[in-house]
């Protein structure tokens, strides 16, 4: 094997006239050692070079192809365009490593089928700007925009990739026009050079390119980068002063920052929608941000922060506990933006309420006898359940576990356990899923409490969950209509009930 400590690319008479220079395989400081060139092309980690434009990109890629398919994923077709984001690459040509054109076809769904495959291959196309002007099933957000400032892309919608099996660790170098800087949630390795670290981290992840204003959040060893488009610019303090009340907040009860330390959110004007991805995540709000409707995206925005934690960090066995993943996160979400402070208790009764009704829709409208479990396999559809019914679990816990330990111990403290056990991933390592008994587990271990049979009969079991003597013990009260409710703190509430409110959602 030979070590190189670094290789340089020039494209000359090529589609783009400049030099990509990236260390490879640099694991010892060795003296480059003369090889072939075909030699030092099969062991170098992919390299992209990515020549951005405001109205067009061109890309020049080298892979060690393994099969035969190139591709670009989660492709979805829209209205007018069957092949989805297929339709906006253009001139696409593969080269061998002697520089000779390989001819391929193309599947109906979009894939480039080369005669033979495992080898190393050049790819270079064009991708066109054109997707914000169609209707995308996920939303324009989770694919590409143009915006005055500037190109937003998902890694979907930019790179044609191996379609079986790529090599980790892909340099990825921008040029850009001037003025313009390349923001992604990956690890710099140069000015707009970049380190992806596997193929997942590449295409699902979202990036900005452009002069839109930039802020960055640090919190003890994590850095979030914040893109704001032109309206958003001027209320830039409304975003950083929820973000850094989350990050602090959530970094307390789990005892510790997320496993991936970078993020990246990319805020717009558009359609309020909101996509989540490996290490960003993408907002569009319509019209200016207010206050009024801050309880709307800041949620949204404080939901998927959290998920950095229970979500990513730490991860359910399997769907079946897609519950505890969104519920848990839903309730928590509401719980730490009011403990810090963002939110004042009215919101806060109003968030628990419409946990309240989610759940009694999917009961009583859509009339689903889904466990909360078996609600997880079928997750759009039963959202209500998914996500109001595992808020309904987190909030009979809280009365549970507050109960039993003089109001001590609640839902952060069960978290805060569970991501010692199995949030805390070594790098590289697959995470350790968690599954409903392990949640039983850690119950007990922080309160006492047996939850054993409540699952039995609510998470696992169908029975309907009835969250008004919890709520009692929490000091609320709950009146309520089919999916109706009111919840308010409950005038008769013993001292127990007090200090169990207290403890659970104070400020801190
Ligand atoms: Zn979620």
């Amino acid at each position: 094997m030979f070590k190189l400590t670094k290789i340089t690319f020039c494209y000359t008479a090529s589609l783009l006239l400049s030099c990509y220079t990236g260390a490879a395989l640099a694991s010892a400081p060795v003296q480059a050692a003369p090889v072939s060139q075909a030699a030092a092309q099969a062991q170098l980690a992919p390299a992209i070079y990515v020549k951005v434009q405001p109205d067009g990109l061109e890309v020049d890629a080298r892979y060690q192809l393994h099969g035969n398919t190139l591709a670009l994923f989660n492709v979805m077709g829209a209205v007018g365009l069957p092949a989805g984001q297929t339709a906006f690459i253009k001139d696409l040509q593969v080269e061998d490593s002697q520089g000779k054109n390989i001819s391929f076809s193309t599947t109906p769904d979009g894939d480039w089928v080369l005669p033979v495959g495992d080898q190393p291959v050049r790819v270079r196309y064009k991708v066109e700007t054109g997707h914000g002007a169609y209707q995308w099933p996920a939303g324009v957000e989770e694919v590409a925009y143009k915006t005055d400032e500037g190109l937003f892309f998902t890694g979907y919608a930019l790179f044609v990739v191996p379609a079986d099996k790529m090599d980790p660790n892909i340099k990825v170098q921008f040029e850009l026009p001037k003025g313009w800087q390349a923001y992604t949630p990956w690890p710099k390795t140069a000015d707009n050079s970049f380190n992806a670290s596997s193929r997942r981290e590449l295409l699902s992840n979202v990036m900005f390119f452009g002069t839109a204003q930039h802020q960055q959040i640090q919190h003890q060893d994590y850095s979030l980068d914040l893109v704001l488009g032109a309206p958003y610019a001027k209320d830039s303090q409304r975003f950083t002063s929820l973000l850094q009340s989350m990050l602090q907040q959530s970094s307390t009860m789990f005892g510790s920052t997320p496993n991936r330390k970078q993020y990246l959110i990319v805020v717009n004007e558009g359609f309020a929608d909101g996509g989540a991805f490996e290490g960003s995540f993408s907002q569009l709000i319509k019209g200016p941000a207010t206050e009024a409707n801050r309880v709307v995206w800041g949620n949204v925005m404080a939901h998927e922060l959290l998920h950095f934690w229970n979500g990513l960090s730490m991860v359910p066995a399997s769907v079946d506990e897609e519950w505890f993943k969104e519920g848990f996160t839903d309730y928590l979400t509401a719980v730490l933006l009011h403990r810090g402070g963002q939110f004042d208790q009215a919101w806060l009764l109003k968030r628990f309420e419409t946990m309240y009704s989610r759940h009694a829709i999917g009961r009583y409208y859509q009339r689903s006898q889904a466990s909360f479990q078996q609600a997880g396999h079928d997750k759009q559809p039963l959202r209500t359940l998914v996500y109001g019914g595992g808020a309904l679990v987190a909030m009979a816990m809280e009365a549970e576990m507050r109960d039993a330990t003089d109001g001590e111990k609640g839902v952060a403290d069960l978290m805060r356990s569970m991501f010692s056990e199995f949030g805390t991933t070594e790098k590289g390592q697959q995470p350790k899923g968690y599954s409903s008994a392990d949640i039983i587990r850690h119950v007990k271990l922080v309160s006492g409490v047996d939850m054993t049979e409540f699952f039995r009969r609510y998470v696992s079991g169908n029975e309907y969950l009835d969250i008004t003597p919890y709520l009692t013990r929490m000091g609320l009260t709950l009146s309520h209509f089919v999916e109706e409710a009111d919840i308010r703190p409950d005038q008769q509430a013993t001292a127990a009930a007090k200090r169990n409110f207290l403890q659970a959602y104070g400020p801190r």
